[in-house]
């Protein structure tokens, strides 16, 4: 019997109230959507009680068989989940749409957080198709401009209203925003602040820049791609490889301890059913192994999800760029 903690037992506070666990299992298109039904059974019988998807990953149908099983099973209720979804920027002006799409999709009546996938704004039809509209040269076609637009806080005010005025979110928050995007956000928030902000973390990108700011405005950072996305970076790490080996834990393992020791909720996505019920425990890293694992992405670091359209938000360290560029 192992006497490691286990990463599903945790939970973070929230600024409303809601408690949020700190191991989430992703959803992102895998090759084999379908599949991602199993996956969701597999996490939330291993102990996952957050369960991350997005209208855009087009896996919310098959999260929603997952559940409708899990409930008639009685394996868990509606209740001890925490499920999130997102609304993409071809949606930025209807998110009241997006949501009414995804829960159909979910069949759930409510998500327990809805988030504004990208602060930009895509010019799509009403329905959100294209997804990522191009003009005949290849280039994405804005409808609003990605560096100085204000577009993203109108849309983001619809979601407040949608939470104001609907049962259908608990709460409400942001993904990818850098500094410079949150503050303006922050400026102009109505009523509803966000509770979280989801944004790439792992310890080739510390990004502790903007999990101070959001920590100091009450906002959790809940980290996506813990090992760097595809081909798993993180994991070829040798000093992450030496203290699995030393907690007697997997190389992933140790990936999720260093987001949710500093209180960053993980969201790993694996195709592999066995990985998904061993990635549950929660070595105790020191400090000071936390602290090594930190200066590897202070050294060198590197944003792995290279969205087209990434620069335009402020976020920083793309692949090939040398330094920061800061937006303000
Ligand atoms: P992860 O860091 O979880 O990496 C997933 C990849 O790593 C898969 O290709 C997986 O392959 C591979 N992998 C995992 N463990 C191993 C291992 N031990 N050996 C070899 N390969 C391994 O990143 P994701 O980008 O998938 O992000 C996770 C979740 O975060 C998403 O599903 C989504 O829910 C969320 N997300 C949110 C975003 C946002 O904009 N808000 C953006 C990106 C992600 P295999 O399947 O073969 O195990």
């Amino acid at each position: 019997m192992s006497s490691i903690p286990l990463a599903t037992d945790i939970y973070f506070n929230l600024s409303n109230g809601q408690k949020i666990p700190a191991l989430g299992v992703g959803t992102s298109p895998p090759d084999n959507k379908p599949a991602v039904k199993e996956q969701v059974i597999t996490a939330v019988k291993a102990g996952y009680r957050q369960i991350d998807t997005a209208w855009y990953y087009g896996t919310e149908q098959y999260v929603g068989e997952a559940l409708k099983e899990l409930f008639e099973e009685g394996v868990v209720k509606r209740e001890e989940l925490y499920i999130v979804t997102k609304y993409w920027p071809s949606l930025y002006n209807n998110p009241e749409e997006s949501i009414n799409q995804s829960l159909k999709r979910l069949q759930l009546d409510y998500v327990d957080l809805l988030l504004q996938h990208y602060p930009v704004a895509f010019k799509s039809g009403p329905d959100g198709l294209p997804v990522v509209p191009l003009d005949e040269a290849g280039n994405l076609i804005y409808d609003d401009d990605p560096v100085t637009g204000n577009k993203f806080i109108e849309s983001y005010h619809k979601l407040e209203d949608l939470l104001e005025n609907t049962t259908k979110v608990k709460a409400i928050g942001i993904s990818n925003y850098s500094n410079p995007k949150l503050r303006k956000l922050l400026a102009a928030v109505k009523k509803h602040k966000p509770v979280v902000n989801q944004l790439e973390v792992h310890p080739l990108l510390p990004q502790q820049d903007i999990i101070d700011f959001n920590n100091q405005n009450g906002i959790r950072v809940a980290g996506f791609s813990p090992v760097g996305s595809g081909g798993a970076p993180v994991l070829k790490l040798p000093l992450v490889n030496q203290l699995a080996e030393k907690y007697n834990v997997s190389p992933n393992e140790v990936a999720n301890a260093y987001l949710i020791l500093q209180g960053v909720p993980s969201l790993p996505r694996t195709s592999n059913l066995e990985r998904i019920k061993t990635n549950i425990r929660l070595p105790p890293l020191t400090r000071e192994e936390r602290d090594q694992l930190y200066q590897l992405g202070v050294e060198n670091p590197e944003r792995f999800i290279n969205e087209p359209w990434g620069r335009g938000l402020g976020l920083k360290w793309f692949k090939g760029d040398n330094l920061s560029v800061e937006f303000d």
